[in-house]
């Protein structure tokens, strides 16, 4: 209950609500089980260790890695684009390279680039978008060139609902032998993902946007890749023998891992993999489109709604501006009405400025939303209209 009403939760995209076998799960560790990973021989420890350990494996298995070395746990898609920026391209990149992004990255694939180049004097390069909020890809191919030697791409855009073309994007990138990374956040426990099949060099997801809990995530790296890059982080966990004058690292993905990890949190994250694996993936897929479908052809129904982004096929988000009133204004009215919605600029201050809006409301939807909730939205924003109009 909100404002003694019932809660319609529509801010799925910031982050999902948990099942409770996810929340149980992490009770259950941190009252039965709980001890760190790795360092120690005892019963709990061990018991720590493997439940980490099968975390990792089930992870491997629900983006079809080809082996659970490739998954690093992160503390979610920001920290894993970091990794990649301050490890892999930091190591290889050189003055005058250039990476090529999109005007719809997420901030966290934006500003870690943006500190790099500054670091390293590279070119950023951006792929504009079309009216209808797709990437232009005519403009894509013309800036892909030999200079180009990443490409990091959103796969569902988290404030348009765009869905990428990863497969062609990422063949296109191979082509000039550039090294692909792609922002999974609003991918991974959405829609079925297999970073083989993407054929994608690294996948970045959260848990906490795929029914996992906060402060773990995944950077998932071609074993080649990971095996060949520096450490990012020194620290425990991380090393193999240290000496005062110096150390050895640990192969992938430990290298990458220094400190006590999220242990609980990454648990609770295959928790949340056997949830949507029982759901199917497909099923959520389909339940997802059911919602949005309804919500976009009802939203079409309000005089002065404008809606971002393409139609149909798109991610399970509406992004919209009405003309009486400020996202801001639109979001505390409806939780007055028990109804939770994002407003603002959603981390993507670039994409506003490309539609020249301060920025959108966006309702965004899980499996667990009903046809009924999006139809109470609608009375909700006919009344703002009439409040604030
Ligand atoms: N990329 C996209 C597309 C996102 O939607 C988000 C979260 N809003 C992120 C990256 C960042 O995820 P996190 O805050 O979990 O690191």
């Amino acid at each position: 209950q909100v404002e003694e009403q019932p809660l319609i939760y529509f801010d799925n995209a910031a982050t999902s609500q948990k099942p409770q076998s996810v929340i149980d799960a992490l009770s259950r560790f941190y009252g039965k089980d709980n001890a760190n990973v790795h360092r120690g021989l005892h019963e709990l420890s061990a018991r720590s260790t493997a439940a980490f350990e099968a975390a990792r494996a089930k992870v491997a298995c629900f983006i079809g890695a080809a082996s659970p070395g490739e998954i690093v746990f992160t503390r979610g898609t920001t920290e894993a684009i970091n990794l990649v920026a301050q490890s892999h391209a930091a190591s290889r990149l050189q003055s005058g390279d250039a990476i090529l992004l999109t005007e719809m990255e997420h901030h966290s694939n934006l500003v870690p680039w943006q500190l790099l180049a500054e670091r390293l004097s590279l070119e950023l390069r951006f792929v504009p978008l079309l009216d209808d909020g797709t990437l232009d890809l005519e403009v894509f191919d013309r800036l892909l060139d030999e200079k180009v030697k990443l490409v990091a791409c959103v796969h569902i855009s988290n404030s348009l609902g765009t869905i990428n073309p990863i497969r062609e994007i990422c063949r296109k990138a191979r082509g000039i032998g550039a090294t692909t990374l792609i922002d999974g956040a609003q991918s991974a426990g959405h829609i079925p993902v297999d970073v083989r099949d993407l054929g994608c060099d690294f996948f970045a997801f959260s848990g906490h946007k795929m029914c996992g809990p906060t402060g773990i995530g995944c950077l998932y790296g071609r074993h080649e890749l990971l095996e060949a890059m520096p450490p990012w982080q020194g620290g425990g966990e991380m090393i193999s023998s240290v000496r005062l004058e110096g150390s050895q690292f640990k192969p992938a993905p430990q290298r990458f891992e220094a400190g006590t990890p999220d242990i609980a949190g990454a648990i609770g994250l295959g928790v949340a993999i056997d949830y949507l694996t029982e759901l199917g993936l497909e099923a959520v897929e389909a339940r997802a489109d059911e919602l949005t479908c309804h919500a976009l052809a009802r939203l079409g129904e309000i005089p002065g709604l404008r809606i971002l982004g393409p139609e149909m096929p798109r991610g399970s988000l509406v992004s919209f501006s009405m003309e009486v009133a400020h996202p801001h204004d639109l979001v505390e009215f409806a939780n007055s009405r028990g109804l939770a919605l994002r407003g603002g600029h959603h981390c993507t201050q670039p994409v506003m400025r490309r539609f020249k809006v301060p920025g959108t409301t966006r309702a965004s939807f899980a499996f667990y939303n009903t046809l009924e909730e999006i139809d109470a939205m609608i009375d909700i924003l006919l009344d703002a209209r009439r409040f604030f109009g």
